[in-house]
């Protein structure tokens, strides 16, 4: 069946041997299902204005959608990162509510949804930017139209404090199926559904609109663990990993990869490293806590302004703990790292923090635990219990962020436990995500999409 994929993004960056498909998170877990049919890209060109039909590497056509700069600055840094990503993570920021910016959205939603496309096939979108398109290609599009939440649905009485809570719910409505990462974001719409829109019945876990049915999904999204194991294993990572080994000696090393996002739960973290060492001086100097911070939506103030404490923290930090002539507690790289040097990070941890306050899935917490295994290794997990992460990741050691001293104790048992139940604890969890990896959540989204149409 021939796909065509909706996301904000269209998956290519031109380099500088021109252009090449990018790296990021929704690019590879949409390949497998995009490259073995004939499939499109329907996406913002990111002002390139000259973009190919086709890149090499990438075996997808590509449908620009151009926008001003007007429309990216109220649509794209406004609507969807200032209003909808901070309320759908549950009002871990406040959310700002702007006329503007929601008519932007509006019509950005239906220029996507007017670019032209040869034949039918499965209509698939994705994300929190495009939540009124599957409604509008209801109008025109015989086919299945599949609809993928790749961030959190939060409760009823924290989505109803949206003006346009109505618009959007009947903008996902207008999919044969929507998807989410796990049962209790599924709940959360399905119950806001009942609440908000008087017109729909709710069958379990099914929308009823009239005679028209609305499926529900819950399908963690994962990734290519194959593919990342063996990148774990190439002889430019151990090359990477021998030189960190050396930088760091007999340091144990505790290490955090984020963007730099205030879902993240980075200045927590830094609070209980903070709190650990004040209260654990026999571990100064014997630790040393890496954080990977890549730079993020620097045009949101919100943004700049989690850097700037961030930095200050980090600061504070080591300037309270370091002696002269020593090396620092935290060490603090604001910038993306390339993928060996990464997976070298991943192997050298002891420890790995990912502690967000909010997040739909968390694939650094699914990539530490493969990279850990494929190389042999033994490092622990603490997994905050608010990821979709930790409800597949059942053998992490779960934290709550927002207990500062629970989080520091968290840590320190995890440097504490003997290294065979550490070891039997990895590769459970990587055997877990092996079994349900992109391949997988694929074939789940694809053949739920197939059937909820032919149900509908
Ligand atoms: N990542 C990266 N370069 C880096 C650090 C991280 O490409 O220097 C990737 C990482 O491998 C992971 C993604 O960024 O695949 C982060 O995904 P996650 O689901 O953890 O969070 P998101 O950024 O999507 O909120």
């Amino acid at each position: 069946m021939q796909l065509v994929a909706y996301a904000n993004r269209l998956p290519v960056t031109r380099g500088r041997h021109g252009w090449r498909p990018s790296a990021g998170g929704v690019v590879s877990a949409l390949r497998p299902a995009l490259e073995p049919r004939e499939s499109s890209w329907i996406g913002w060109d990111g002002g390139a204005g000259d973009l190919p039909r086709r890149v090499e590497g990438l075996d997808v056509e590509l449908l620009p959608v151009r926008l001003s700069r007007r429309e990216v600055d109220d649509y794209y840094h406004g609507f969807a990162n200032r209003t909808l990503w901070p309320l759908l993570h549950g009002l871990v920021e406040q959310p700002v509510f702007e006329r503007r910016w929601w008519r932007a959205y509006r019509d950005v939603n239906e220029r996507f949804a007017a670019v032209e496309v040869d034949g039918g096939g499965l209509r698939w979108v994705h994300d929190y930017h495009l939540m009124l398109v599957p409604s509008l290609l209801r109008r025109a599009h015989a086919g299945p139209i599949g609809f993928f939440l790749h961030v959190p649905f939060p409760p009823p009485e924290i989505y109803a404090r949206l003006p346009w809570r109505e618009q959007l719910l009947d903008g996902l409505l207008g999919a044969d199926l929507v998807s989410f990462q796990t049962e209790t974001y599924r709940d959360n719409f399905v119950r806001t559904c009942a609440r908000l829109r008087e017109h729909v019945r709710v069958e379990g876990q099914t929308i009823a609109l009239g005679r028209r049915r609305v499926r529900t999904a819950a399908h963690p999204i994962s990734i290519d663990a194959a593919a990342l194991a063996e990148g774990a294993r190439s002889a430019a990572t151990e090359r990477s990993l021998r030189g960190l080994r050396t930088q760091f000696g007999s340091r144990r090393i505790l290490l955090g990869v984020d963007r730099l996002d205030y879902t993240k739960g980075i200045i927590e973290r830094l609070r209980a490293i903070e709190y650990l060492l004040a209260e654990r001086p026999e571990l100064r100097g014997r630790l040393a806590f890496v954080q990977i911070a890549v730079p993020s939506r620097g045009e949101v103030r919100e943004y700049r302004e989690l850097r700037r404490n961030v930095e200050e923290l980090v600061g504070r930090i080591n300037g309270r703990f370091t002696d002269p002539g020593g090396d620092v507690p935290v060490h603090y790289l604001y910038r993306g790292l390339p993928p060996e040097r990464l997976l070298a990070y991943y192997r050298l941890a002891d420890v790995c923090l990912v502690t967000p306050l909010a997040d739909g899935m968390n694939l650094v917490a699914k990539e530490f635990v493969t990279a850990q295994a494929a190389g042999g290794g033994n490092g622990a997990l603490v997994l905050s219990e608010f990821t979709g992460a930790a409800v597949e990741l059942r053998d992490a050691l779960r934290c709550n962020p927002f207990d500062l001293e629970g989080l520091a104790a968290t840590i320190e048992h995890a440097l504490a436990l003997d290294e065979g139940d550490r070891r039997r604890r990895i590769e459970r969890m990587a055997a877990d995500v092996a079994r349900h990896d992109v391949y997988w959540w694929t074939e789940q989204e694809l053949a739920a999409a197939r059937k909820a149409r032919s149900a509908a």
